[in-house]
């Protein structure tokens, strides 16, 4: 097993996101699409968490399974929302026994239609501190380019986020398009002493309606040569094709300025991902 910090510290990481699946069916898929994930050798993966614990033993066999299953290093997310403190450490204690060492530790979206669970914690950082507390992870916190929609203003965004990395280890980010969001909030937070890791997250545009669906939710703005570049795709196999080539490039420009590794949101498929490591030259897109 391994820590994500001790990962990142020592060089890039290569990483891919997962969600926990509901039924047989999807966990076919999820698994078909670790093994063929798996000959590129991620640095890590990691697993989603429905806020207010709606996955939590979903979320928790996934994550140990690819513990015990495979050579691969996973983390957990977990939220705040819909916990208190002594379910927390149960979970904790349980991915403790079973050579978990990384934490995601999140606010947490519970669905739109439900009432915000109850919680003992407000926001991420409780949540991190806590983890923290524990002595025994590695902590990821998100991060949001392009401000998290429900923040104020962009000074207090980053100023909430700079205080979670003073406990955690590293920050992935919410998806975006253009490389210029991902340098502007790494200046901004060194501007505030802070230069821990901050991974940028990907998400190939595999579903037009789907993207621009999640893209409005999590406060990315489409941009109108990236809405323009899908609208005249012919079908749905063009669509996939020129998302993976957006999302190649992205990934170059973001290692150019520097980025500490590329954390790809699979969406629980493979395809796109293979395409774009081939694209980089990062490993062999196995067909
Ligand atoms: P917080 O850090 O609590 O921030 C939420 C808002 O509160 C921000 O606007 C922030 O600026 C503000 N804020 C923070 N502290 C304070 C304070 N002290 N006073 C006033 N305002 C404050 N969601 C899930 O449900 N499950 C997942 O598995 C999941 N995985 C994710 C993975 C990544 C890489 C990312 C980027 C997001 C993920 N999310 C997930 C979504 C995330 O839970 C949402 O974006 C959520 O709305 C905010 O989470 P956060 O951790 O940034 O929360």
């Amino acid at each position: 097993m391994t820590k994500i910090g001790d990962l990142l510290g020592a060089g890039r990481t290569f990483s891919f996101e997962f969600f926990p699946p509901k039924d047989d069916s999807t966990q076919l898929t999820l698994g078909r699409t670790i093994a063929e994930l798996e000959p590129l050798g991620p640095s890590f993966v990691s697993v989603t968490y429905g806020a207010g614990g709606s996955t939590r033993e979903r979320t928790r066999n996934v994550v140990s399974w690819v513990a015990k299953e495979t050579p691969i290093t996973p983390m957990a997310h977990l939220t705040c929302q819909g916990h208190v403190r002594s379910e927390v450490d149960a979970i904790l204690a349980d991915y403790r026994a079973g050579g978990v060492e990384n934490i995601m530790a999140l606010g947490g979206d519970p669905p739109e239609d439900e009432p915000r669970p109850s919680s003992d914690y407000r926001y991420a950082l409780e949540l991190v501190e806590h983890v923290a507390a524990s002595g025994h992870f590695s902590i990821g916190v998100a991060a949001h380019p392009e401000v998290h929609p429900s923040s104020p203003d962009r000074e207090s965004d980053r100023r909430h986020l700079a205080a979670k990395l003073e406990v955690a280890d590293f920050a992935i980010t919410q998806f975006f398009f253009e490389a210029h969001h991902y340098v502007r909030l790494v200046g901004e937070l060194a501007v505030l002493g802070i230069d821990k890791p901050v991974v940028p997250g990907i998400m190939p545009i595999t579903n037009a309606k789907q993207i621009a669906r999640m893209a409005k939710m999590s406060g990315a703005e489409m941009p109108a040569w990236v809405v323009d570049a899908i609208n005249g795709a012919g079908d749905a196999a063009d669509v996939r094709a020129i998302g993976v080539d957006i999302a190649s490039h992205l990934c170059a420009e973001l290692l150019e300025a520097g980025a500490p590794g590329l954390h790809f949101y699979t969406m629980n498929r493979s395809t796109a991902t293979r395409e774009i490591y081939a694209n980089l030259g990062l490993g062999v897109s196995s067909g």
